[in-house]
């Protein structure tokens, strides 16, 4: 992993936020262009947004790249481009919780400050037989006390890596490798036969199933697009103007151009159905279906609504559902 052969802070604050959601095999490619694009803090902070969420697409949760972005600028103004070691100032980064906190600081930093993540925490439970429910935050304080207690005087960085890298690898969700686990020893869940009853986790929130329908609307060589608004879901990136429809698409096709007036103010007829695309995004599991579509716009456009020259699509930031719709477009 390349950011393990690194010490600058900047790089493991990249990778520790990428990490987060995200599998380590599909951040590696995203966390070598991202350092190639942007190698310093103050390159990032100087970035066009869009050029920012153009590096991010396809990891997802887009609020990570625009807290970097905003985190980094704080430190080039506030910081001299050098990310703090203090722990109050480096907290009061945008998108710098109590995880982020502790990996960069012990990783970075060398300081006793645990980063407690799903692997430790799961680690920790059948380490010391916690039977405590990890997803409440009470017992994430206990872990992280716990984890705090057994830094030694150095090497405080591997330490954490360590932590993590046991429950990625050995002591695993299910059927964990406790014959080849350097704590098999001292291992209270092992010694009890209670690997599978530990850790406790409370049952995930139901996902929400979502229809949706978007519509391909071209004038010459300009498509029409939508920028989702900052603060909304997908915010800062573009979208082919997208409704939500209020059940599956065959029984509700005769409600698409309606939708779309009440949504855009554009009247739209959807004509051939190009492609359905499922995808998921926070608990939503959603069915995208993609319209050719033709129509008029009012000259004033609704304020998300614009019109994107083709040449422009492949530098603009798209969530990574719709960058197939190009790619299926441009091909
Ligand atoms: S002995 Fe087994 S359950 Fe205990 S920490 Fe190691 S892998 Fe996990």
């Amino acid at each position: 992993m390349p950011w393990r052969k690194t010490k600058d802070p900047y790089a493991i604050w990249v990778s520790e936020i990428m990490l987060q959601q995200t599998q380590v095999d599909t951040v590696i490619p995203y966390f070598n262009r991202w350092m190639h694009t942007f190698p310093t803090i103050k390159k990032l902070a100087q970035a066009k947004d869009e050029k920012v969420l153009k590096m991010w697409e396809g990891l997802g949760y887009y609020s990570r790249a625009r807290n970097l972005q905003k985190a980094a600028q704080m430190v080039a103004k506030e910081h001299g481009g050098k990310l703090p070691k203090d722990s109050a100032q480096l907290s009061s980064l945008p998108g710098i919780g109590p995880y982020s906190l502790g990996a960069i600081s012990s990783i970075a930093f060398e300081l006793p400050i645990a980063a407690v993540d799903g692997n430790v925490l799961r680690v920790v439970s059948r380490l010391f037989e916690i039977h405590k429910n990890i997803k409440d935050k009470k017992t994430v304080d206990e872990v992280r006390e716990i984890v705090t207690a057994l830094f030694s005087d150095k090497d405080r960085g591997d330490m954490t890596q360590a932590w993590m890298e046991l429950g990625a690898t050995v002591c695993l969700p299910t059927n964990p490798k406790c014959l080849i686990c350097p704590l098999q020893k001292l291992c209270a869940a092992k010694k009890k036969n209670l690997t599978d009853k530990l850790p406790i986790v409370s049952k995930r929130p139901k996902t929400k199933k979502v229809v949706t329908a978007a519509i391909i609307l071209k004038r010459e060589n300009t498509f029409l697009l939508e920028k989702r608004p900052l603060g909304k879901i997908m915010g800062g990136l573009w979208l082919f103007p997208t409704v939500e429809l209020p059940g599956p698409v065959n029984k509700h096709k005769q409600e698409i151009s309606a939708l779309f007036e009440k949504e855009f103010g554009i009247k739209v007829k959807p004509a051939n159905q190009l492609l359905t695309l499922s995808h998921s995004y926070t608990v939503h599991r959603a069915q995208l279906n993609v319209f050719l579509a033709q129509g008029t716009t009012p000259k004033k456009l609704h304020p998300d609504l614009n019109w994107i020259n083709e040449s422009r699509l492949k530098e603009t930031p798209f969530p990574a559902v719709h960058a197939k719709i190009i790619d299926q477009i441009l091909n």
